[in-house]
């Protein structure tokens, strides 16, 4: 803990323009530590701070009358660059990682599929919608995190510096592989009540049901590995200690994998420790 303070500390004096982190830092949202990575590896999320590897500040504003505040989670593919600096420490597939926020209520998730790079057999929303049931089948109480049907729409739109409270799925092409995907979401900072959550797919890759779609999947992504994944994000953090490597709530994920679609002990801990009761 000192380490990391002095860490901190430091990466304070060098970095520039840390204005996002060090106000997410001083009220009660402080289990990210301001680092000084790189803060525009992804274009879309241009506005955001870099407050911890793979995470991303979206800033606080008042909307509604009410002080909302956002990060962005980045999952990366395994060859990338930021892959390769993953260090390992303790962990297991029993342990997870609460972000801190939940869901009052059942939430819905508008989809554009449009873009979605989608080839082989199978149907992207119904593959969306097996990856959110595989979270609410987790939860032993009664409560339903996820509306099972997914609503179509023609809308593209998921960033912005403020929360639009439209939870919705789309496609965007970030311009290379390296990033697989991202999760940003939205909460009232007084209640750390959850208002939004997005997800939004690389266009780059082809994305495929790796299982059951009939193609050589050595170079395409499997959907519903990937989402389930990112659907995690309503509640619960990436892990990226090396012994971490079997849960879905693992921060990284390369091409074809598909152990992401079952939980591991901790994904469901994890999970049931939110909602379960
Ligand atoms: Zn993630």
């Amino acid at each position: 803990m000192k380490k990391l303070l002095i860490f901190s500390l430091a990466a304070m004096v060098l970095a520039i323009g840390l204005v996002g982190a060090v106000s997410a830092k001083n009220d009660n949202s402080n289990q990210y530590m301001p680092s000084n990575a790189p803060t525009n590896e992804i274009s879309l999320l241009e506005n955001a701070k870099e407050v911890a590897p793979g995470v991303f500040y979206l800033g606080k504003s008042m909307n509604k009358g009410k002080v909302v505040e956002g990060y962005a989670f980045v999952h990366y593919a395994k060859d990338s660059d930021r892959a390769k600096k993953a260090k390992p420490t303790q962990d297991d597939s029993n342990k997870y990682k609460l972000l801190g926020v939940k869901w009052a209520d059942t939430i819905q998730y508008e989809v554009n599929t449009a873009g979605s790079n989608f080839v082989g057999a199978g149907d992207v929303t119904g593959i969306l919608e097996d990856s959110l049931e595989t979270w609410d089948t987790a939860i032993t109480s009664d409560f339903e995190l996820f509306n099972d049907v997914l609503v179509p729409t023609t809308e593209t739109f998921v960033g912005g510096t403020e929360p639009d409270y439209i939870n919705r799925i789309v496609w965007q092409n970030f311009g290379g592989p390296g990033t697989i995907a991202y999760n940003s979401y939205w909460f009232y900072t007084a209640t750390r009540e959850m208002i939004e959550s997005d997800v939004v797919f690389n266009s780059y890759y082809d994305w495929a049901d790796c299982i059951d779609g009939g193609v050589d999947c050595s170079n395409k992504m499997d959907l519903q590995s990937i989402a389930t994944h990112e659907f995690g994000h309503n509640g619960l953090a990436d892990l990226y200690n090396r012994p971490a490597r079997p849960l879905t709530m693992y921060g990284y994920s390369g091409f074809g994998e598909t152990k992401k679609q079952d939980l591991a002990t901790g994904d469901m801990l994890g999970i049931q420790a939110l909602y379960g009761n």
